[in-house]
């Protein structure tokens, strides 16, 4: 039995993962939630779970929640550090760490700090400060829940490190991969929300229609399984069922591929190294019909040249470049800003800011508060 944390219960990963953890009751007891806002589903994942403790940071929605369970001896714990906390409480084996942007990199830290497991959904954490993320981990110690990342795992037990060509990692193209260029601009956040083939948060979604989410993934790829830059590839795969492939020296070419469902990749980073049972909708090539495959817009699509160039140059790009897209981002869906200027403002920051080339948590962090307040200031220029 295995004690599990899930750091973002409520959100879509979140929810996924308590689904694999209702249908393994056997295997996991979820001992700690989070959440933000959503007190009420928190509430009820808390009757179903019944779990030791809670992480939320908000004291207001403490109080609501222990107002609906007035005999139940929860251990809540609350303020800015409670994700850090949670994960550091003895009995935790299993962090799975599913909330969204730069706030699951402490607590990312402290996980592997602690010796516990990571099930990582938090790419954010990666990108911002990928060289200090792997330093503390030992092998295998964090496990990808990221679909295409996952399947770069499980494709990779075919080989040795040693002998990886290349990775090939598959992107949907999201809702407007052969939308006219000329009228990305007008899109609407409502247009850029509906996603062809995964349900996801928010950020994420709006991140897979940029592709900023692609250049997102690539530089957790470089860090996860230590590539160089020449190693990782893109390739648009709009069915969304072959998750990402790996190429070895010989020419084999291993992939991994699926109906798309993230309770796969999650239930596999949970149980690895074996394998459960899981129901999912069946597997049928005739019914899907094509799998198509195609070379990626750069030039349509800028968020890729931003994502290789964070991956090649590394030190603060990562963090400045995470932080101004989770701005940009909230700033579309606000309908502050066009869709198409997300990625110009992003590429700005990381043009404007003071490069750090071997940056420690301090820098990263202040890095995170600098494009964060200089992407506001000018937004604020802009709309007053
Ligand atoms: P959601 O927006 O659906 O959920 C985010 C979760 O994080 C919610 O539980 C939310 O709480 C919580 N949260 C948000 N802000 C804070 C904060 N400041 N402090 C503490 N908790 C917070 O996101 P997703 O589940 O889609 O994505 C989660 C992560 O997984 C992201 O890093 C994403 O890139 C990655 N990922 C997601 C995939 C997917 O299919 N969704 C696929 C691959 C990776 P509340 O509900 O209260 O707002
Ligand atoms: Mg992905």
């Amino acid at each position: 039995m295995k004690n599990i944390v899930i750091l973002g219960s409520t959100g879509s990963i979140g929810k996924n993962t308590l689904e694999v953890a209702r249908n393994l009751k056997d295997k996991f007891r979820v001992i700690g939630l989070s959440s933000n806002s959503r007190w009420e589903l928190l509430s009820d994942q808390i009757e179903e779970f019944k779990p030791t403790y809670i992480a939320l940071n908000d004291s207001k929605l403490v109080e609501k929640i222990k107002g609906r369970f007035p005999n139940n001896n929860v251990k809540v714990i609350t303020g800015s550090n409670c994700l850090e906390e949670i994960v550091q409480k003895k009995e935790v084996d299993i962090v799975v760490s599913a909330v969204v942007g730069a706030v699951g990199l402490p607590a990312a830290i402290a996980t592997l700090q602690q010796g516990k497991i990571l099930a990582l959904a938090n790419k954010e954490s990666l990108v911002m400060a990928g060289h200090i993320v792997m330093s503390l981990a030992k092998k295998n110690q964090i496990l990808p829940v990221d679909s295409e990342h996952s399947a770069i795992f499980q494709s990779l037990q075919s080989g040795k490190p040693g002998e990886i060509k290349r990775v090939i990692i598959t992107a949907s193209g999201g809702p407007f991969y052969d939308y006219p260029r000329e009228k990305l601009c007008d899109v609407s956040p409502a247009q850029a929300l509906k996603h062809p083939t995964w349900q996801m948060g928010q950020k994420i979604t709006i991140d897979s229609a940029t592709l900023m989410n692609k250049a997102l993934e690539i530089i957790e790829a470089k860090w996860l399984f230590d590539l160089k830059i020449e190693q990782i590839d893109v390739v648009i795969h709009p069915q969304s069922i072959i998750h990402s492939m790996v190429e070895f020296c010989d020419g084999s070419v291993i992939a991994q591929m699926g109906m798309p469902d993230m309770k796969v990749p999650i239930q596999y980073a949970l149980t690895y190294p074996e394998r459960k049972a899981l129901s999912v909708k069946s597997f049928d090539l005739s019914s899907i019909g094509n799998l198509t495959f195609k070379k990626p817009d750069m030039e349509k699509f800028p968020a890729l040249k931003l994502g290789y160039q964070a991956a090649r140059e590394g030190g603060t790009i990562g963090a400045i470049l995470n932080a101004a897209n989770e701005v940009a981002v909230q700033a579309f869906l606000d309908g502050h800003i066009r869709f198409t200027e997300i990625v110009s403002y992003v590429e700005k920051m990381v043009n404007d800011h003071h490069f750090i080339k071997n940056p420690c948590l301090e820098d990263v962090l202040a890095a995170d508060i600098w494009a964060r307040q200089e992407i506001k200031n000018a937004l604020f220029k802009r709309i007053n």
